[in-house]
């Protein structure tokens, strides 16, 4: 499955596509809809030589390079418009080893393959939760998922990594080979080269989850969020609280993975929440409760969103929370449990002593709309930055660098400059959320 590199490739061996050659449209669309950027060229990438291969034309051409995994950049950092996209997706496979408890996932593998096969097993590692995203910018930004306050973020669960760096080179990072490389590529996104291949550490997960949502109408939308909030920060590390505010309704419950049993018990603690409108508790399997937002979370569409991470929810937050914006769907998700267990100056994530995590995100289909969607979901997202700390990586956007600033505090982002500087001083590796070299 993993191409290292045995000898060199050349370009014509490998498949290219052009603007008005079939699959070329294609395989430069992504997630948002709103992305419509025209590559000079799109390198379908199949194994480590490949991606050398491009990096090399790339560089020699001086062509901007593009590295796309899942295409879910909400700004598609992935399409360079006249550049060179290394197109990983046809690195899609996942190798399972059940007895090491390990899975080998190449560099352009979607979420769905990564839980499908190692589910096979009963087994899992964090990862997100919706299967079409990509174990490639997920992982590299941090990786919250339902697993993440028992084992940890997905790039808590990475052993090791296998790179092509700026020069070509193909080079593996862990703890024991390029250190301070494996520090970075934890939480540092796409900066440092392009990752072909993933090794993860798995845990004996089972196959059951249980899922408990209820429906709270805006009139009940404070009480119900500030008693939800006092549950979360306590609860079990098999529970992640979770909550939605949007469209006139407030859905706050809870994403149990284990025996469900155990999980239907924790269903009481809610009964502190009030009567809601509605109360859906749900069995599903674990690779169910991974792909059942997978269609309203779909392609084709509009979208726009604005992350915060808040250390806590002082009831003046809650209260912006719970008369947001109608338009804006306002996602907040419990942290705690083992991502605080690691420490934070372990990686390049950081804010590991967040409480929550809010994304107000917004979707629509008629252009005419832009500018009107994107105002609503700044303005909710200003109404609460008085209250936040920092911001995930992963749910920066149009940001730029005060988005950097806020995903990672002044001495993170003076080691991640550093790093930087000796592994891709030329920015090479720009099309992401950009740790600039300090001398540009
Ligand atoms: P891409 O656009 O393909 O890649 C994004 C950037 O990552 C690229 O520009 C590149 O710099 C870098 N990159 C990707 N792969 C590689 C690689 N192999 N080597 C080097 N660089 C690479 N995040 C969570 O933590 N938890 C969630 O549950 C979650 N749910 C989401 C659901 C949806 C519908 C969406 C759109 C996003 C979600 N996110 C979640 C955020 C997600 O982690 C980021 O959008 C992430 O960047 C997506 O990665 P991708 O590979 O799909 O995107």
């Amino acid at each position: 499955m993993t191409g290292y590199v045995d000898g060199q490739r050349t370009m014509a061996e490998i498949e290219t596509l052009r603007p008005g050659d079939t699959g070329y449209d294609e395989a430069r669309q992504v997630w948002n809809a709103m992305v419509d950027r025209r590559p000079a060229l799109i390198v379908r990438c199949r194994s480590t030589r490949d991606v050398v291969a491009a990096v090399a034309l790339a560089r020699n051409e001086g062509l901007e390079i593009g590295v796309r995994c899942g295409g879910h950049s909400v700004v598609g950092l992935s399409v360079p418009e006249g550049g060179l996209m290394i197109d990983l997706t046809p690195m899609g496979g996942v190798r399972v080893d059940p007895d090491r408890r390990r899975a080998r996932v190449q560099g352009g593998a979607l979420l769905g393959a990564l839980d499908r096969a190692t589910q096979a097993h009963g087994l899992a590692t964090t990862a997100g939760n919706i299967s079409h995203t990509g174990v490639g910018g997920l992982t590299l930004g941090g990786g919250m998922g339902w697993l993440a306050r028992r084992y940890g973020l997905s790039c808590d669960n990475v052993e090791s990594f296998e790179v092509v760096t700026a020069t070509g080179d193909v080079v593996r990072a862990s703890a024991e080979e390029n250190p301070e490389l494996f520090w970075g590529l934890r939480g540092g996104g796409g900066n440092f080269g392009v990752v072909t291949e993933f090794e993860f550490r798995l845990h004996p997960t089972g196959t059951q989850a249980l899922s408990v949502e209820l429906d709270f109408p805006a009139e009940d939308a404070f009480r119900a969020l500030s008693r939800w909030r006092d549950l979360a920060v306590s609860a079990p590390r098999q529970a992640t609280y979770a909550a939605s505010v949007g469209g006139g309704v407030a859905t706050l419950g809870f994403v149990w993975v284990g025996d469900p049993a155990a999980g239907r018990e924790h269903t009481r603690a809610l009964e502190a929440l009030g009567s809601p409108a509605q109360r859906r508790v749900a069995d599903l399997t674990y690779v169910e409760l991974q792909t059942r937002d997978d269609t309203p979370q779909g392609h084709a569409q509009r979208r726009y969103w604005k992350g915060h991470y808040f250390s806590d929810l002082p009831d003046a937050a809650i209260e912006r929370l719970a008369t947001h914006d109608p338009t804006v769907f306002a996602g907040i998700q419990a942290y705690g449990g083992a991502i605080t267990d690691v420490p934070d100056e372990a990686t390049a994530f950081s804010h590991r002593a967040t409480a929550f995590e809010y994304v107000g995100a917004t979707r629509w289909t008629d252009p005419a709309e832009d500018q009107a969607r994107i105002a609503a979901a700044r303005a909710s997202a200003a109404s609460l930055e008085p209250f936040a700390d920092g911001v995930y990586v992963n749910t920066l956007g149009d940001d730029g660098a005060a988005g950097i600033e806020r995903a990672y505090p002044p001495a993170k982002l003076a080691r991640l400059t550093a790093l930087k500087d000796a592994v891709d001083p030329d920015n090479v590796f720009h099309l992401n959320q950009n740790i600039r070299p300090s001398r540009p």
